[in-house]
């Protein structure tokens, strides 16, 4: 079902922790909230639950406004990042429990038990308690527990971060084919931004309670609205130059290079992929450097590229071999490179 959250205010006491927030979630769709600790993602999240009062606004559920609905009667489900289990029900016990306090017909929760746990393959594990399962297979039974009876939106805060970093890979992909096969609207809150990357149809990115933008993951990434925005999402983070925009010449201390877009300002910050970087002959390139250290990551190397006082990263092939203090120069095409307003971190765009 269709989410819709209207001009959403909450203040703790005089902390104002969510300002403005409107978004519409699509019916089926997968909405990430993606930010750093403290945005507000989780408040905003407890609120369509209803686990939270709002100060101002409207949540609608479909075309019901939920606003004042006790949680209980709002028709969705919640997974959270400890798995909340009960330790003396087994997992069977576990999954049916939403539809035996629905007061579910015994034989009808045995069919929907089994069904669920089919979905996260658990079949083999109904009789087991919650001790005897490990991470991966608890957070599997929290699932199946808030699929079994077909909620209209699921909310989601961090359900994979107490697993490993494998586990947490392969749970990733599960749940992205199960949310596309159930097809039930879900809001799932990180601050990782590789899960929101793969796991979301679009992804909202917020900091200290606003949003900053929405849209699908690729273009959060290529299109950045913003110098927040460009510094949150990618790994190795953008590296960004302070300096001045002539006519399309950008001019900084360590020297000058076009950007692709013809205009003027004062105080623009420079966003330069690692990627989008690579290194050449000292006397080419449009930036000299000189390598401050070199990391082999495996299937790439980054080398950290030193320019007076500063670093900035290069992603450069598995085979790169420099020395420590070499002389580079480090090229990229103009449009590769991104520009904003240092003060308001506004993106300039061309023309
Ligand atoms: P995290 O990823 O760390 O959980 P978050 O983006 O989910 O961060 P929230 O949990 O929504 O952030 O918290 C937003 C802000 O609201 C934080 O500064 C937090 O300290 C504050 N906050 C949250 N709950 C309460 C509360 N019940 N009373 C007072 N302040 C609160």
């Amino acid at each position: 079902m269709k989410v819709t959250l209207a001009q959403i205010y909450k203040s703790f006491g005089p902390v104002e922790v969510v300002k403005g927030l409107d978004l519409t979630i699509a019916d089926g769709e997968f909405l990430v909230l993606l930010g750093p600790s403290g945005c507000g993602k989780t408040t905003a999240l407890r609120m369509v639950a209803g686990l939270e009062s709002v100060t101002s606004g409207r949540i609608l559920i479909g075309e019901r406004d939920v606003t004042q609905v006790l949680p209980k009667y709002r028709d969705v489900a919640m997974v959270f990042q400890s798995y909340a289990l009960y330790p003396h029900m087994t997992v069977a016990e576990n999954i049916g429990y939403p539809l035996k306090m629905r007061k579910v017909a015994p034989r009808a929760r045995d069919a929907a038990i089994t069904s669920a746990a089919t979905k996260v393959h658990l079949e083999e594990f109904l009789g087991r308690y919650p001790r005897q399962l490990s991470g991966g297979q608890r957070q599997r039974v929290a699932l199946a527990r808030a699929m079994v009876r077909r909620p209209s939106v699921f909310l989601m805060d961090e359900p994979l971060s107490n697993l490993d970093a494998k586990l947490r890979g392969a749970m990733r992909s599960e749940l992205k084919r199960l949310q596309a096969e159930l097809g039930v609207t879900t809001i799932y809150v990180t601050h990782d931004q590789v899960e929101a990357m793969t796991l979301a149809h679009r992804v909202a990115i917020m900091n200290k309670g606003v949003v900053q933008q929405i849209a699908e993951p690729r273009r959060i990434y290529d299109d950045p609205a913003n110098l927040f925005v460009a510094g949150f999402i990618g790994s190795p983070p953008m590296n960004f130059l302070e300096g001045e925009l002539a006519n399309g010449q950008f001019t900084w201390p360590e020297g000058r290079f076009a950007t692709g877009i013809a205009q003027s300002q004062q105080k623009v910050t420079a966003g330069l992929r690692p990627e989008d970087c690579r290194v050449t002959a000292p006397d080419k390139g449009k930036i000299k450097a000189r390598v401050y250290a070199l990391e082999l990551i495996g299937d790439h190397t980054l080398i950290s590229a030193q320019i007076g006082e500063r670093t900035i990263t290069v992603k450069a092939d598995k085979s790169a071999q420099y020395q420590m203090d070499e002389p580079i120069g480090i090229d990229f095409a103009d449009p590769a490179v991104f520009l904003f307003e240092t003060a308001s971190g506004a993106r300039i765009r061309g023309k």
